[in-house]
């Protein structure tokens, strides 16, 4: 079975929580790795390379080049560096499938390159659809590429809406949230959280840009903006729900109120192995859902104006334009300054709402280096605003 089904693919970001997530899924599958990339983890990655001995390996700078290059002299393999290196890899010939899990807008450029040479992308990277979007939807449809989503409420929502193409389409999605760690918060409790609250997340164990984006709900922001791009649905046609236990992936709503939800223990590689495997199903290592023992499930209404991050995101698709890769910038230099210890918690809200609100962008037509353009203008917004 494996040998027949056997699959080539390159993962981006091989070295994140996402990344050695889906090295185990292409292991437990058999699928063989035609490259991989990472940022600075050199031991990790050079561990990574060794075990899967991928033909293309892709690190961030030219300084992890050479020292990556010096340890792994004795292996057949090329080695490659920047986002050149990784739009190479995405483009590879003998890709089946290209697995995004970098972090950041760093993925749009490779996101581009693999629809670009018409592979089908397991889509992680949150990030390049929500700066990107329309380019990114237009270069898939254009290229007969498939974006499959590998975040896991998306995949809930592509799980749900799976044999009635062409048939029907939902009137609503209800997208689900966890909550985060400040569930039930009001700001004034939230104004002296530490870091360390902060990277305690309930049910989820993440990369620290998206447990912070979990926190201020900027993550569920990024998703209503990621499902509008994938399921070509409103805004104000998405109603997002927080689900406190993470068992409930997310759901469609159809024309005769009809509901479908996808269930699932709260482990990544479900949707990992899905989006890789799609449309067929194997055997999975997370173990079964027993409803029995979860016995209960709680739902609220998400609280917009604590996490102001979550409103200024609908507001940016709802504008539409490059607003959204201007929320999407504030928010990743806000993060990256609270990761430092630079601003307080609140501040990443903060910044957010004002950079929507002070950049102007009115741009409906635009390209690729316009939403480069915007990111900057939102990081440089941000920076100035920090103190
Ligand atoms: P992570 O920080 O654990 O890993 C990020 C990976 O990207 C690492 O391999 C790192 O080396 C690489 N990387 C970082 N910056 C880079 C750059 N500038 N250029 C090239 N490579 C770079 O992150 P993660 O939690 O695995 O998340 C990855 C993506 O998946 C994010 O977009 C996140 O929103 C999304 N996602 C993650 C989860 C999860 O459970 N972790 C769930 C849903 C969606
Ligand atoms: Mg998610």
């Amino acid at each position: 079975l494996k040998v027949t089904l056997l699959k080539k693919i390159t993962i981006l970001g091989s070295t994140g929580s996402i990344g050695v997530q889906s090295l185990q899924v292409c292991k437990n599958m058999g699928y063989h790795i035609v490259a991989l990339s990472a940022n600075s983890s050199i031991d990790q990655f050079e561990a990574q390379v060794r075990e899967f001995c991928p033909q293309y390996a892709v690190l961030a700078d030219e300084a992890a080049y050479n020292r990556f290059t010096r340890r792994i002299a004795d292996l057949p393999i090329k080695v490659l560096y920047g986002v050149e290196g990784l739009c190479k890899i995405a483009a590879l010939p003998q890709n089946d499938i290209v697995l995004n899990a970098i972090v950041g807008i760093a993925g749009l450029k490779p996101t581009l390159s693999a629809l670009e040479a018409g592979h089908d992308l397991a889509l992680a990277n949150k990030e390049s659809l929500v700066a990107g979007g329309k380019l990114v939807t237009e270069l898939a449809e254009k290229r007969h590429a498939r974006i499959l989503p590998v975040d896991s409420e998306h995949s809930a929502i592509f799980q749900c809406l799976s044999g009635f193409e062409g048939h029907c389409k939902p009137q609503k999605i209800i997208l689900t949230a966890s909550g985060g760690p400040f569930f039930g918060k009001k700001r004034d409790e939230l104004q002296n959280v530490e870091l360390s609250d902060a990277l305690n997340h309930p049910n989820w164990s993440m990369g620290a840009k998206i447990t912070i984006d979990s926190a201020t709900l900027m993550n569920k922001g990024l998703e209503v903006i990621e499902a509008v791009w994938l399921f070509g649905v409103s805004p104000k046609n998405i109603e997002i729900v927080v689900q406190r236990e993470s068992i409930v992936h997310s759901a469609v709503e159809f024309a005769d109120h009809s509901v479908i939800a996808q269930l699932g223990l709260p482990d990544m590689k479900i949707p990992i192995q899905y989006a890789l495997t799609y449309p067929k199903r194997f055997p999975c290592e997370v173990p079964r859902l027993s409803l029995k023992d979860i016995a209960k499930l709680t739902f609220y209404e998400p609280d917009m104006e604590t996490f102001e991050c979550l409103a200024a995101c609908i507001e940016a698709i709802t504008r539409g334009g490059l607003y959204p890769a201007v929320v999407n910038g504030a928010n990743e230099q806000a993060v990256k300054l609270f990761l430092a210890g630079k601003i307080p918690f609140l501040k990443i809200g903060e910044l957010v709402r004002r950079a929507l609100n002070e950049i102007d962008c009115p741009m409906e037509h635009y390209h690729l280096d316009d939403v480069f353009r915007a990111d900057r203008l939102a990081r440089d917004f941000v920076l100035q605003n920090a103190d």
